[in-house]
């Protein structure tokens, strides 16, 4: 168990917290979604009600390593400025720390906040460089992570800045990891994953992972037809990841070898075209012609999948079962969303696309827990040490 906020006294201290201010913008340089800023606050507040002073750091985009100001986090303080009701101090500094940055730091009082320029205006914060680290690290007398969706890459500002300063994590990493983590070491059983997506390569090491954990799988999503081509089926035009259909037949001796269910779609929705407006039809999984292209799961399989998850004491859903971007071949992704937005069980969404999907729905609030790093998750459920959680402090 990591420290986190609560384990420690910041009163009176300075406290530099990563952010994931990563928001998007549009062409004027307006915030079009502001759910990050609004993750962020929990943290921010409790840091400021409880008397520290508080330094931001986040990255925004692509920037390269250069002072570009279209990535600049000008927009970010502005909103946090509105929000807090308070002044957010920030400066475009392209060095990102500099001797007025320094000072404001030094003289920043209990209650107070400002917000540095995007991180990744310095190469060295990619490159986890060690002065730089020292650099963030001076301003400040804690560090604390609260960037679940940067904490797999070990930059200077996830990362290298905690061998400085003591780091513990805050409120939205401490319940990346209380869920995620959860689900992982100690899940309620029975424990199902739902695995969709594109790829099976995509998903190897996590389909690996939980083999080891889950009690049973549910495939969905554009992997099915590697592995049904992997018994042998027809898939028509269906998505093939050629490369895969042997490990896709080792998969599914895996899991007969240790005894988790694995479950594949039993039937499907198909297509003329991948085409929303396409000519559609059902067909059973070993029923697929030859000339058509399955882009959904069937509603067979969405009764069957729906009954696992009434019954499962923990549900993982990492990959979307269907097009779902398409309306017509959405309602296999809906009713999974749908079944476990029912389920008294722990209910988790880990994966880009799936949380999208369950925002579309207007799920997200029925589930326990969504995840809010695409990356990030995806790495977590693969079993991997995320950098940015791995330097924090051990709770004693
Ligand atoms: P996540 O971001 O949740 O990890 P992925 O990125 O692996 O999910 O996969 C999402 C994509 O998979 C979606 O864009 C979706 O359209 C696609 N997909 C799902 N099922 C199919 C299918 N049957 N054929 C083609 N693409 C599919
Ligand atoms: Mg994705």
């Amino acid at each position: 168990m990591k420290k986190t906020l609560r384990d420690i006294d910041v009163n009176g201290k300075k406290v530099i917290v990563r952010c994931d201010f990563n928001v998007p913008l549009d062409e004027a340089g307006h915030i079009t979604d502001d759910t990050r800023i609004v993750g962020a606050m929990p943290t921010v507040e409790y840091l400021m009600n409880h008397g520290a002073a508080v330094i931001l750091l986040s990255h925004l985009g692509r920037p390269k390593g250069e002072a570009n100001p279209k990535y600049s986090l000008k927009p970010v303080a502005d909103a946090l400025t509105k929000r807090l009701g308070t002044e957010v101090w920030f400066k475009s500094v392209a060095s990102v720390v500099d001797e007025e940055v320094k000072r404001e730091a030094a003289s920043l009082k209990a209650g107070a906040i400002m917000l540095l320029e995007n991180t990744r205006f310095r190469k060295e914060e990619t490159a986890n460089d060690a002065e730089f680290s020292k650099e963030l690290a001076s301003l400040a007398d804690i560090f604390v992570n609260d960037a679940f969706g940067s904490a797999h890459r070990a930059h200077a500002s996830t990362a290298g800045i905690a061998s400085y300063i003591p780091a513990v994590s805050g409120f939205l990493i401490e319940k990346e990891v209380k869920f995620l983590g959860g689900a992982l070491d100690d899940p309620a059983r029975p424990f199902v994953a739902i695995l969709g997506g594109a790829k099976v390569a995509d998903k190897i090491k996590v389909i690996e992972n939980l083999l080891a954990k889950a009690d049973t799988l549910l495939i969905g999503g554009g992997m099915t037809y590697t592995f049904l081509k992997s018994k042998g089926y027809e898939i028509g035009k269906s998505i093939l990841d050629a490369d895969s259909v042997d490990l896709a037949v080792s998969l599914l001796k895996k899991a007969e070898e240790k005894g988790v269910e694995l479950l594949l779609p039993v039937d499907v929705k198909a297509g003329r075209d991948f085409d929303n407006d396409t000519e559609s039809a059902y067909y059973d999984s070993d029923a697929i012609p030859a000339d058509w292209m399955a882009m959904d799961i069937g509603p067979k399989t969405e009764a069957l999948f729906a009954d696992k998850i009434r019954a499962a004491g923990t549900i993982l859903w990492n990959g979307p079962m269907g097009v779902f971007e398409m309306p017509n071949f959405a309602a296999g992704t809906r009713a999974v969303a749908e079944a476990m937005a029912e389920a008294k069980g722990t209910s988790i969404i880990g994966g880009g696309d799936s949380a999208a999907a369950v925002e579309q729905f207007g799920l997200a609030d029925r589930m326990s827990h969504v995840s809010t790093g695409g990356g990030a998750s995806l790495e977590f459920i693969e079993g991997k040490t995320l950098p940015g959680i791995a330097v924090l402090e051990d709770k004693s």
